[in-house]
């Protein structure tokens, strides 16, 4: 529920502290469409790729800059093809109150996803 909120107030993650993000192995995807409909980000396509080895030829694709390392999609994946791995660039929690607010009210004013892999 508190995820769903973030993507349908498009919030852009001033809350958001995790430094992960989700990591796909094409070889084992077999295109079910699961972790689609579990990330509240709606940040997964199945999408078609000559690294599929499945009769379907699709495998899930991430839009990495939107995902927040929430790990819901990673949880039942029926083949354990999606793990969770640090981002690169770090993202520190908000040093104050004064911090914190600045960042809410940036992620209205600026809709691009701040966060980089
Ligand atoms: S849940 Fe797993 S097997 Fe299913 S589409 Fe997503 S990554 Fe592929
Ligand atoms: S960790 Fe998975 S479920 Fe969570 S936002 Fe990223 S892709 Fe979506």
């Amino acid at each position: 529920m508190w995820f769903k909120a973030y993507h349908a107030f498009g919030h852009g993650k001033s809350m958001d502290t995790s430094n992960y993000v989700s990591s796909f192995e094409a070889q084992t995807c077999k295109a079910c469409g699961l972790c689609v409909k579990r990330c509240p980000m709606e940040v997964i396509t199945l999408e078609a790729s000559d690294k599929a080895t499945n009769k379907k030829g699709k495998i899930a694709v991430l839009q990495e800059e939107a995902c927040i390392g929430c790990g819901v999609c990673a949880y039942k994946c029926p083949t354990d093809s999606i793990t969770l791995v640090e981002r690169k660039q770090r993202d520190e929690p908000p040093a104050d109150i004064k911090d914190y607010v600045g960042r809410f009210i940036k992620d209205f004013t600026d809709p691009l996803p701040r966060r980089k892999v």
